[in-house]
């Protein structure tokens, strides 16, 4: 039998809802799978053991009165982006420590009613700052497909987790391809809805414009129940969306049965050849159940990266003004006056990369290079923006890589910042143009695990999670087993 940590979240849910096991012992045997191996990935900063099983003891009432949902009792894993009332939400920085959030994110709450178990909050990038999750105060985590590789970043230890049979699925949020960029190295479905899908209320700021919270699973029709619980508006997040959401699950299996992909030359060319061969015997999977498929020009790949790492950091530098030792979060035991405060705080608070994007963002923001930089960045925002609506004119879909190599060897970056920047090729314009996408675990690139990514149109998520369960049954993968996940 498959060990219960190989099962998906669907799968789980049908044995919980039939009795097969209850969630305390589904809860007890994550637990005990993350004391065995969270040493070694470092994917949770903090095990929430004692939440857990007081949450999955509820679930099980619930499961008995016949309340519970789908969700109920599914033991999970949060990215400590999230707040969560009573527990600390460090968000990967030295700043935030010992910071304990005084209320629940949306999301949190929004899942914890449908009676899911937080398992431990999930290791990551300093406010959500990089591509492999070296950033992390709390030392990086490990790929449990190579333990000498990263799983990816910012959501490092949300992808960590799900792989390693350490949560059944997780929550992650993507500014610039956080949650597809994990995906993809760690062989998951990763979600990023459209921004405004999934309320940001205490989900912790990076770039207000980009940032939006989504889901890494195991199966697309997972994503599909976890997002349907994650979203819609939202009074406490002004730019969450007055869309109605749609039954993302119940309606999965309602694909279009002829669709319109359009892949980007400049995306294609820019893959090695085995890649570009992995890829076309996706296409061709595509192409099998109803797809058309048109490779286009739409040379964006240039402006992308300067763009997003004008804007990202403008806003970063904006918002994260906030960590001034005053309010919350770590001060100083230092300061011989209130300048002296600010210094030190925030000198000794944040880590390199998330001061070097402060000190980007503030020059770019700054009198004299406002115009060069920043308003400039928003143009070309605008023009990449129009660009993907001038092609969801005519197409469905748009399939890229999620990344043109698989997970990067511990360290590889560590004296080239502009070589991670640059690894977020694929993914950064979804953000730009507010887009969603899917990252879906169908490449490998040199044995590893590599995702082919479809984006859709705004507030389209239905459209994307079809075509991807239609591609899922063709083209399976949950089968696909870390060497930690492996072991029962
Ligand atoms: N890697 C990108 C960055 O460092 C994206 C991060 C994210 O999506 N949070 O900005």
């Amino acid at each position: 039998m498959t060990a219960w940590h190989q099962k998906t979240l669907t799968q789980l849910s049908n044995h919980l809802h039939q009795g097969d096991i209850s969630s305390t012992a589904l809860t007890e045997h994550f637990l005990n799978r993350m004391q065995e191996f969270n040493p070694s990935l470092n994917c949770y900063l903090a095990i929430t053991a004692d939440l857990a099983l007081q949450q999955a003891q509820s679930a099980d009432r619930r499961l008995k009165e016949k309340t519970a949902t789908l969700l109920t009792g599914i033991p999970y894993a949060h990215k400590d982006i999230f707040c969560t009332q009573g527990i600390k939400t460090t968000c990967g920085s030295k700043m935030l420590e010992n910071f304990v959030a005084p209320y629940d994110a949306t999301v949190t709450k929004k899942l914890h009613e449908q009676g899911l178990v937080m398992l431990g909050k999930t290791n990551m990038d300093e406010f959500a700052m990089g591509s492999t999750n070296e950033h992390s105060y709390f030392g990086p985590c490990k790929n449990p497909f190579d333990l000498q590789r990263a799983p990816g970043g910012s959501s490092g230890g949300s992808a960590s987790a799900v792989a390693a049979g350490l949560a059944v699925f997780s929550t992650g949020s993507d500014t610039g391809g956080s949650i597809r960029q994990p995906a993809s190295f760690c062989h998951l479905v990763g979600i990023k809805p459209t921004y405004g899908r999934v309320s940001r209320y205490g989900m912790i700021a990076f770039a207000s414009s980009l940032d939006q919270g989504g889901v890494l699973s195991q199966s697309v029709a997972d994503a599909a129940l976890v997002l349907e619980a994650m979203s819609g508006h939202d009074p406490l997040d002004s730019t969450s969306a007055h869309q109605p959401v749609p039954q993302y699950f119940n309606l999965l299996n309602n694909a279009p049965n002829s669709f319109k992909v359009a892949v980007p030359r400049s995306f294609f060319e820019a893959m090695d050849p085995s890649s570009q061969e992995a890829f076309k015997k996706v296409l061709e999977h595509i192409r099998s159940i109803g797809g058309e498929v048109d490779f286009i020009d739409f040379n964006i790949q240039d402006i992308v990266i300067p763009t997003y790492y004008i804007i990202a950091p403008a806003e970063a530098s904006s918002n994260l003004a906030r960590y001034d030792g005053v309010r919350y979060g770590y001060q100083t035991p230092h300061a011989k006056n209130l300048e002296d405060l600010y210094m030190k705080t925030r000198g000794e608070g944040f880590g390199a990369e998330v001061k070097r994007r402060i000190l980007m963002g503030t020059y770019v923001l700054s009198s004299g290079y406002y115009d060069a930089f920043y308003q400039k960045a928003l143009k070309v925002r605008a023009l990449i923006n129009s660009g993907f609506q001038e092609i969801f004119k005519k197409y469905h879909v748009i399939a890229t890589p999620t990344a043109l190599s698989e997970a990067s060897l511990l360290k590889s970056h560590d004296h080239d910042p502009l070589a991670m920047y640059y690894s977020d090729l694929c993914t950064v314009s979804v953000n730009l143009a507010n887009l969603p996408a899917i990252s879906l675990p169908l490449m490998q690139r040199h044995g590893l695990p590599l995702g082919f990514q479809l984006i859709g149109n705004h507030f389209d998520e239905l459209t994307l999670l079809q075509i991807s369960h239609k591609l899922e049954q063709v083209s399976p993968w949950v089968d696909h087993l870390s060497p930690i996940k492996a072991r029962s």
